[in-house]
């Protein structure tokens, strides 16, 4: 599920082919991209892409290299962090341990010199949103790792930031606890509208919450776009194998196909080597419509719900799908030989 937050169309973020050095090492190379306001963007990428980087450039607690960095038109690449005003939660807490859920939340309030009465306000309202009443006055220490994240996160929020960093917030987090938080993360940026950019190396994160999403690898932005459209319509290799479970197989000029196979194939096919189908686009055929490419059964994973089969082309190529266990047939056995079938409409040449 996406977010359903209203995503306007107004540009309030752009980078204009940003890169950074440090020293000759290139973490961001020629990176450009626009966010808009009320969005939820992922910056998605394996561990070195230069995610955290490139949040970094944007909260302007590192200068950029290269390129400039826009904000509502205006040129803020040389402003300082405080002057962008920007949110930011970082990996672990950075709670200040020695200070109170209420006073950690208050102390950015205190920095802008707001009225007593309106720190006291905004503080229970915080305090209300993200669900800890009834611990204001307890110490960082005696909260739980989700609780301290939702302290972070209120400390963030509590100056209304129009732009919110997030880096990775919940990676100190398990997994129950980590889906809960993924879901308060949704309503607040549904009921606040600010603008989140947030950081994560976890695929599914990405997918579930983002209105976009950013892939990075080796300091590159390699694509751009809704979840479904970075997901289905990967723009090249690395994402599509980035970002899920992806047969690949190798095209067969001569046959006009796959491993001596005739195959219908996506109209860009010409042009590149490979087809790519996602396993969940792929079933088992007896005889039918669509493509279908002979092929052995390997390997059979059993996953209670569902059954992983790995299958060999003739052409020696693997490919991998699931098998939905349940009433009807039993999924094949080790050794069987059947076609697999699919719609070229679910297929992309990379
Ligand atoms: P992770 O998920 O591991 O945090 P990331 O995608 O956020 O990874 P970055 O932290 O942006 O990656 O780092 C990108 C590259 O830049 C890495 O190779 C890192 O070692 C390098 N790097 C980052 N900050 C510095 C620095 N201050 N000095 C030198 N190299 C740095």
């Amino acid at each position: 599920m996406k977010s359903e937050a209203i995503v306007s169309n107004t540009t309030q973020i752009e980078a204009r082919s940003v890169g950074k050095t440090f020293g000759k090492f290139h973490a961001l190379r020629d990176v450009s991209l626009q966010i808009s306001e009320g969005e939820f963007l992922s910056l998605l990428g394996p561990s070195g892409s230069g995610k955290t980087t490139f949040l970094t450039l944007l909260g302007g607690y590192e200068p950029v290299t290269r390129g400039r960095l826009m904000l509502e038109g205006q040129d803020m690449t040389s402003w300082s962090a405080n002057q962008r005003g920007f949110g930011m939660v970082f990996q672990g807490y950075a709670l200040f341990p020695h200070l109170t859920v209420a006073e950690n939340i208050a102390f950015p309030l205190k920095v802008q010199k707001r009225s007593k009465a309106q720190v006291t306000d905004r503080v229970a309202q915080m305090v209300e949103m993200v669900g800890l009443s009834g611990h204001e006055h307890k110490k960082p220490k005696a909260l739980s790792g989700g609780q301290q994240q939702r302290v972070a996160l209120a400390r963030a929020l509590a100056y209304e930031p129009k732009v919110l960093l997030l880096d990775e917030p919940f990676s100190a987090l398990d997994k129950n606890l980590r889906g809960q938080m993924q879901e308060e993360l949704r309503r607040l940026h549904r009921d606040l509208g600010t603008t989140f950019v947030f950081v994560t190396h976890d695929q599914e994160e990405a997918l579930a919450l983002s209105s976009r999403i950013a892939i990075f690898n080796h300091g590159e932005l390699q694509q751009i776009g809704t979840p479904d459209e970075v997901y289905e319509r990967p723009a090249n290799r690395f994402t599509a194998e980035f970002l899920g479970d992806i047969n690949i197989l190798s095209l067969d000029a001569e046959a006009g196909g796959i491993a001596g196979t005739p195959l219908e194939l996506p109209a860009s096919a010409t042009a590149y080597e490979h087809v790519a189908i996602r396993p969940e686009h792929m079933r088992l055929a007896a005889a039918g419509d669509g493509n279908q490419l002979p092929a052995r059964v390997r390997d059979r994973v059993y996953l209670g719900s569902k059954s992983r089969l790995l299958l060999e082309t003739r052409a020696g190529e693997e490919l991998m799908l699931y098998f939905d266990n349940g009433p009807g047939l039993p999924p094949p056995d080790r050794g069987a030989e059947l076609n697999v079938v699919w719609d070229t409409r679910d297929s992309f040449a990379i």
